[in-house]
């Protein structure tokens, strides 16, 4: 991420030394598997998601199954197909051609989970396929203290950080990252941005900056959910009853995993655009929504603003609420205000003509209003605009 990165970096290039034949394979197998991971993330990701978490949440457990790559190289394999897909929606952007990313050169990514460096021993060890299996190599850095290396290597203020291990012309190479911090800034005075945030059913949730959270594989499971209710019921007995109580608990479990995945996504969201506050409707006015649901999404939806509470909390990010008069009636665009502006999800502003997703123009007109009646939050900068896809916009 280069924007909000606090560090700087550096990189250290060396050849390992002193691996065994047995060393060698393990490498070489290793890399195979973590190129085999990375193809499978992108092809599962591929027009489907695009962030570390998303495409780690979805891929990673197949990549982990089906290459043998432990649990970090696994993550790390999605988070490698996640920053090429990034690449490609940027060049999309830009007006370029991009296809789908594949893996070919030999190289692979280690982090201080994988890969741990002995700078006084000028030693590393990195861990492979296989439980517990780990290779242990000599870093073959210039000798008595020589070469730009040392520096990093030796220093305590450097810290080595994301690494990548290449192989070429029958040799290893390690590129060492290392980071030290940069002097803390000063505190900015620029004005804070908000993120709006739409709640609902058919979409869970709908940020300013177009990042929706389908509803759909919810509500699915909870129809097999009440099927499967529904059939213990009539059988009526005891065991029956016993095993509905358990399924009760085993749906509140699914609905709080998917809560937390989508608050992750929401707090990734603000931090992303740089917001400093994340507003919600008052819970009051998605009751109308909720009456059609049929099941306790008013339970779901506080689960989620808890969940969000917290872990906003954890990155110094406000959580607020504005009042949901007009929020789905006003046209974002040109402020014009009507009922006849919204119909079956879709939204048409009956004054200028844009049309837009019903929720995501609900989002924007969150964070749009939030700002336009006032609101400040209690503490931390003051805020002055809201965060869409396209960059930050001040309300006129
Ligand atoms: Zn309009």
């Amino acid at each position: 991420m280069a924007s909000g990165d606090e560090h700087f970096h550096r990189a250290v290039i060396t050849r390992l030394d002193g691996l065994s034949a047995e060393d060698e394979k393990l490498l070489h197998a290793t890399v195979e598997a973590w190129l085999d991971g990375c193809n499978i993330a992108s092809d599962m990701a591929w027009n489907v998601c695009n962030t570390k978490s998303d495409v780690e949440s979805l891929a990673k457990t197949t990549v982990q199954s089906e290459t043998g790559l432990n649990s970090q190289h696994s993550i790390l394999a999605c988070y490698e197909a996640s920053s090429a897909i990034n690449s490609c929606i940027e060049r999309k952007q830009q007006g370029k051609k991009a296809s789908q990313p594949q893996f070919t050169t030999k190289s692979m990514v280690y982090d201080r989970r994988t890969m741990t460096v002995f700078a006084d021993k000028g030693r590393v060890s990195l861990t492979t396929l296989g439980d517990h299996s780990r290779v242990r190599a000599a870093l073959a850095l210039p000798q008595n203290g020589d070469g730009y290396q040392h520096q990093y290597l030796d220093s305590d203020e450097w810290e080595y950080t994301e690494s990548t291990l290449h192989y070429r012309d029958g040799d290893w190479h390690l590129h060492l990252g290392y980071r030290k911090p940069k002097p803390e800034s000063k505190p900015t005075t620029q004005n804070g941005t908000v993120l709006g945030v739409d709640l609902g059913v058919n979409q869970i949730a709908v940020t300013s900056t177009a990042r929706f959270f389908d509803g759909d594989t919810l509500a699915h499971k909870r129809r097999e959910f009440e099927r499967i209710r529904g059939n213990l019921q009539e059988t009526g007995t005891q065991s029956a009853h016993r095993t509905i109580d358990e399924l009760s608990g085993r749906e509140d479990e699914y609905v709080k995993h998917v809560m937390h995945f989508v608050a992750n996504g929401i707090i990734e969201e603000a931090l992303t655009h740089d917001c400093d506050v994340i507003v919600f409707e008052e819970l009051d006015g998605i009751r109308e929504d909720l009456q059609q649901a049929n099941w306790h999404a008013e339970w779901a939806f506080r689960k989620l603003r808890e969940f969000v509470a917290y872990k906003a909390k954890a990155e110094g990010l406000y959580v607020d609420t504005v009042n949901p008069e007009n929020t789905s009636k006003r046209c974002n665009e040109c402020g014009h205000i009507s009922n006849s502006n919204r119909s079956h999800g879709e939204f048409e502003c009956e004054r200028c003509g844009k049309q837009n997703h019903a929720d995501y123009n609900a989002a924007k007109n969150i964070a749009e209003l939030y700002l336009l009646r006032g609101h400040q939050p209690s503490r931390g900068r003051s805020v002055s605009q809201y965060a869409l896809k396209s960059g930050p916009r001040t309300p006129s």
